[in-house]
């Protein structure tokens, strides 16, 4: 099969860290300032402590700080929103991001709530998520913003596109769905109770899937030439031809064999919009850094 419509998020989010540790590189030398990335783990959940440990070594390998809070799962939630307070004070500090789940007797809400808006590097903040609804100045949550950087690399002009946003979560879809409105794309925003659903992908020159089930949208769904951008990660016994029993492996929401055959570009998984969620971690605790000193933002 011809790969060239595949789209390499693996190699996208080498290059955008390359250019983030250009921009800490400016940064220091013009400025004196370093960017501070601090990451809070509640508790001993294995694959939270993997995202930590990464998310720390990418920080430290760009030039950022790197501040590591590792809680027991026991913290209760004052003692966690003292940390966060702390945390937003604190001027080395430019992100915060506190890692979910937390632990059943914290309130997520309220622990994201506490997180000083200009330090919110999930952009997960309700403050962040009005800015960027109506057009602020407004940290956005990363797996977006990585998707965004992504179709713009690959289609430069979106304007005038049709766009479906497959999910409308307020992590993926919603904020998705903002951007792309932001880009003049027209927008469709999709879900459970869609009716059509694949007349509605079949008529988007961008389809965004991000809906958390294995393999569900088809390549009869898309339109040829369509670019494909999918979010999903599932885990799903790995039934391929050789496969050791009870090896598991990940797929997206997109089939993807079938749906690189008519998609002009499409994001595999793993490999695709994967990679770039930590990357565009670094790259907003560099704008988070620039717009607390009141600094443009180095081109890189
Ligand atoms: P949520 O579960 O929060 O949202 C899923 C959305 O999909 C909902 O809006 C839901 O609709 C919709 N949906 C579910 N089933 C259907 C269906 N049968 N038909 C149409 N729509 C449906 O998921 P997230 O947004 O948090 O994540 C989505 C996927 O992206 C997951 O696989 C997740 O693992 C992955 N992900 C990947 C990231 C990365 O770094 N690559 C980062 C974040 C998420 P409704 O609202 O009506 O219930």
């Amino acid at each position: 099969m011809d790969r060239s419509n595949v789209i390499d998020g693996k190699a996208f989010a080498a290059r955008l860290r390359e250019t983030v540790a250009r921009q800490v590189a400016a940064l220091k030398a013009g400025h004196g300032l370093t960017p501070g990335l601090a990451v809070v783990l509640v508790g001993e959940d294995p694959a939270s402590q993997v995202y930590v440990r990464n998310k720390g070594k990418a920080t430290v390998e760009a030039g950022l700080n790197s501040f590591e809070h590792k809680l027991p799962a026991e913290t209760d939630q004052e003692t966690l929103l003292a940390l966060v307070r702390q945390l937003n004070d604190d001027p080395a500090v430019h992100g915060i991001l506190v890692q979910l789940p937390l632990p059943d007797h914290v309130s997520e809400a309220a622990v994201l709530d506490a997180i000083d808006p200009d330090k919110d590097v999930d952009g997960f903040h309700v403050v962040n998520a009005g800015r960027l609804a109506t057009g602020g100045q407004a940290l956005v949550p990363c797996t977006p913003r990585g998707c965004l950087m992504m179709l713009k690399d690959r289609l430069g002009e979106l304007k005038g596109l049709r766009a479906l946003v497959l999910g409308r979560s307020n992590i993926v879809g919603k904020p998705m769905a903002q951007l792309l409105l932001g880009e003049h794309c027209t927008v469709t925003i999709a879900h459970s109770r869609t009716k059509d659903l694949a007349g509605e992908c079949r008529r988007a020159d961008i389809l965004i899937a991000a809906v958390g089930r294995p393999r569900m949208v088809p390549g009869d769904w898309i339109a040829p030439g369509a670019t494909v951008i999918d979010v999903g990660i599932n885990r799903i016994p790995d039934d391929r031809p050789g496969a050791p029993e009870g090896k598991m492996r990940l797929v997206g929401d997109v089939d993807f064999e079938s749906a690189a055959k008519v998609a002009g570009a499409i994001t595999p998984v793993p490999g695709g919009v994967g990679p770039m969620t930590i990357a565009c971690l670094l790259a907003n605790t560099v704008t988070a850094a620039c717009q607390q000193a009141g600094i443009e933002e180095p081109a890189g």
